[in-house]
């Protein structure tokens, strides 16, 4: 039975090797707090950087907002519908 790779190693693969800040590894669970600096905050009037995604709930009184990747937009997303719908 082959050993696991080790999650440095893992990672360092899937960043394709680049440094700086990283993001949440994907299998992270969804409640975490991303530590992402301007990720889930209202959208400026710029676009958001490359590979961010933007949110506009509709229906919500949520404002546009800009995210580090896909996994914290599905989380705003759900976010803003549950608020949407208790309002
Ligand atoms: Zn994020």
């Amino acid at each position: 039975m082959p050993r696991p790779q080790p999650k440095s190693t893992r990672n360092a693969t899937w960043n394709g090797g680049k440094t700086g800040r990283s993001r949440p590894p994907a299998h992270s669970p969804v409640i975490e707090q991303c530590t992402t600096e301007g990720c889930g905050e209202t959208a400026a009037s710029q676009p958001p950087p490359a590979g961010w995604v933007r949110t506009l709930v509709g229906g919500s009184r949520h404002p546009a907002r800009d995210w580090c990747s896909g996994r914290c937009a599905t989380f705003g997303i759900a976010l803003g519908e549950v608020c949407s719908k208790s309002a």
